[in-house]
């Protein structure tokens, strides 16, 4: 039996929340896209006293941050390397501190906010399979090592048939849905407005009073005096987004391990660096052991 939606979403039902015609005139702060940087940072400005609306054009909490891997790991492949490469030294300095800052928040947000989403730590081992990868991974480890005291990746044991692996002890993976249910209801606690569906379609400056905001439904629009724009893709009409995107073929498998259930239930994750190799997790179910694979070019 195959499912073509992501797994987690079965697991939690779409949340209800308020329609275009509940939207106010004005907020301090409209943030545009419900998932996981746009519902994180309405729980940051509601903390800060501000009246803050979240507009999505579809359903609060099912865009990729509810598609994806779900690992919480400061080791992320070769990205140090190629920020150095693109950016320079100073950048790398930069996204690893950063880095570092949102791993702590949502640990701490989590905490705060006791949001129950199976939060659990697990090594992170990232791997090599062709040789000529192995200067580049040990040359990202020593990046890590650079900039972030907490990149504590050391040469460990290899999995599958790798030629050369690092392990990142006390990395973490949780279920996406809960986590970001959790910052709804932190959110909402706070007085935050969730407006559903809603597509911004246009920013523009509105005289003397602040940004407007122009959505697609019902002709909704609101005044603000800040927006954050946490869409993960332009905002753009979309009849011209072909125009403006690459396509890239990815994707996420996720299924039930059958054989030594319970060993695979614990091991660690893994990311393979060369561009062929996939990225992988498992973690514990009620009806048995699962994985999750993603990765492209397959
Ligand atoms: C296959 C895959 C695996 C990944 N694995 C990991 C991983 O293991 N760890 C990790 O840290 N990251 C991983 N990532 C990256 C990570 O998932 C994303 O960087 C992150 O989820 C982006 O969050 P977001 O809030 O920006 O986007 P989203 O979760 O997509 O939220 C954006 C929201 O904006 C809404 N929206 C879009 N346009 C508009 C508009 N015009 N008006 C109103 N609303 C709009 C959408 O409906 C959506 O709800 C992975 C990504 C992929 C694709």
């Amino acid at each position: 039996m195959y499912h073509h939606e992501s797994y987690w979403w079965g697991q939690s039902p779409p949340l209800a929340v308020e329609g275009a015609s509940d939207l106010p005139d004005h907020a301090d702060v409209v943030i545009v896209g419900a998932g996981l940087v746009g519902l994180t940072s309405a729980v940051l400005m509601a903390e800060l006293g501000l009246s803050v609306v979240v507009l999505d054009a579809n359903v609060p909490g099912r865009g990729v941050s509810s598609q994806s891997t779900v690992k919480l790991s400061i080791a992320q492949g070769l990205r140090l390397s190629s920020i150095e490469q693109t950016r320079g030294p100073e950048h790398v300095r930069e996204y690893a501190h950063r880095t570092l800052d949102g791993f702590e928040l949502f640990l701490q947000i989590a905490d705060k906010y006791n949001i129950e989403c199976d939060l659990e730590k697990r090594d992170h081992i990232l791997y090599a399979m062709s040789p000529a990868c192995v200067d580049r991974l040990r040359h990202e480890v020593l990046l890590g090592q650079a900039h972030n005291s907490s990149f504590a990746a050391q040469p460990s044991t290899t999995p599958w048939r790798a030629t050369y692996a690092v392990t990142m002890p006390d990395q973490f993976i949780f279920h996406p849905v809960k986590y970001l249910y959790g910052l709804v209801a932190a959110a909402q606690s706070m007085g935050v407005q969730i407006v559903a569906p809603v597509t911004a379609t246009q920013l523009s400056q509105h005289a003397k009073n602040g940004i407007r905001v122009a959505g697609a439904h019902g002709n909704s629009r609101i005044i603000a005096d800040s927006v954050v724009v946490a869409t993960h893709v332009p905002i753009t009409n979309p009849a011209f987004q072909f125009a403006r995107y690459q396509q890239i073929r990815d994707y996420a498998i996720s299924g039930i391990i059958h054989d030594d259930a319970d060993h695979w239930a614990t091991v660690p994750m893994t990311l393979g660096i060369d561009s062929e190799e996939p990225s992988m997790r498992t973690w514990p179910t009620p009806e048995g052991t699962r994985f999750v694979v993603t990765g492209h070019f397959h």
